[in-house]
């Protein structure tokens, strides 16, 4: 196994923030993603960031120039994954999904590889018992956006073995992030506690407790938070919450954790929030004026 050959299965809102920081790291980094466009997208969206990091002096041209040259993408996952010492997934959080995916990668990775998922609250137990290496998968939970945000919630499986724990600890620290080791139940530490507030947040503005920004604004001003519960919702994804909050719902069986009706028919009408353009603000590209969506303003 070679740790400096790492694959991101995914090249979505995060998988695209993964593959950036381990280029700049100086680790050959492949995107896979099953979407041609998407990985085109992705590689616009990391270029972007890298120019932002230069513009404010974090970065040099030539670092970025040497980030670019590490990455390279990839539609075929058998191509992709031939050489990888670490697999990040971070493709859609569907279930049935991931664990075709990791039946996959356990046939394509190379037997020593570290298999990783950046799922937000799927069982990584669950995932790695599809694997013949369950003492190889673990969760490496990165926030977005991820080139920011300074944690990894790193969760250990039943079965993760204390030498991938260790090795994922200290590959966190080489990427200059804080990782955090816990263990595996639903919604692990990070969403276990984010998705309740979010929830009660949309619940608040479905009984007319008050409209979206009054509930946003009291978050911000009332507890110092930097986004208000609402417009992290439309960050980090509509469908994203959902499936967390089912994951709760379903692990838990505690009825606190049920889903808000209005996300549920926000979902099932397609408004996921910034990556649709629309959720509980609308998104216009190159705009950066937060304007609430219509249907809350009437
Ligand atoms: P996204 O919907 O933006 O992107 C998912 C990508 O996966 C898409 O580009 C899709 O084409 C690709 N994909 C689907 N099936 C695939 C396959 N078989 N092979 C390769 N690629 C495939 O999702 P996202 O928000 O980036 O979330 C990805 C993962 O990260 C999820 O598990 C999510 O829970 C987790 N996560 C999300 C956030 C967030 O703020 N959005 C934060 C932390 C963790």
């Amino acid at each position: 196994m070679v740790l400096q050959n790492i694959t991101v299965i995914g090249a979505g809102t995060m998988g695209n923030g993964i593959a950036h920081i381990f280029a700049q790291n100086g680790f050959t980094v492949i995107l896979v993603d099953v979407n041609a466009a998407q990985l085109e997208k992705a590689v616009q969206t990391i270029g972007r960031n890298l120019d932002r990091q230069v513009s404010k002096g974090m970065l040099t041209e030539e670092q970025k120039k040497i980030t670019l040259s590490n990455l390279s993408t990839q539609t075929d996952i058998v191509a992709g994954t031939a050489k990888a010492g670490l697999i990040v997934e971070a493709a859609t959080e569907n279930i049935e999904l991931k664990l075709k995916i990791f039946r996959q990668l356990d046939e394509l990775a190379p037997a020593d590889a570290i298999l990783a998922s950046n799922t937000s609250s799927i069982s990584i137990t669950k995932i790695a018992a599809v694997t013949k290496r369950p003492g190889s998968v673990i969760g490496m939970h990165f926030m977005n956006p991820v080139p920011v945000m300074k944690l990894v919630e790193i969760i250990n499986g039943y079965a993760t073995t204390k030498e991938v724990t260790e090795t994922i600890v200290a590959l966190s620290k080489q990427l200059g992030k804080v990782p955090c080791v816990v263990n595996d139940y639903p919604g692990f530490i990070a969403n276990r506690i984010l998705m309740p507030m979010i929830n009660e947040a949309i619940y608040s503005l479905y009984e007319g407790v008050a409209d979206v920004e009054a509930i946003d604004t009291v978050m911000k001003l009332g507890m110092a938070h930097p986004m208000g519960p609402l417009q992290l919702a439309d960050f980090i994804g509509l469908d994203v919450c959902l499936s967390i909050l089912r994951v709760l719902y379903d692990g838990f069986g505690n009825t606190k954790y049920a889903p808000c009706p209005l996300l549920v028919n926000m979902v099932t009408a397609g408004k996921l929030g910034m990556k649709t353009g629309e959720g509980f603000y609308l998104y216009t590209p190159g705009s950066k004026e937060l304007m609430v969506s219509e249907r809350f303003t009437k």
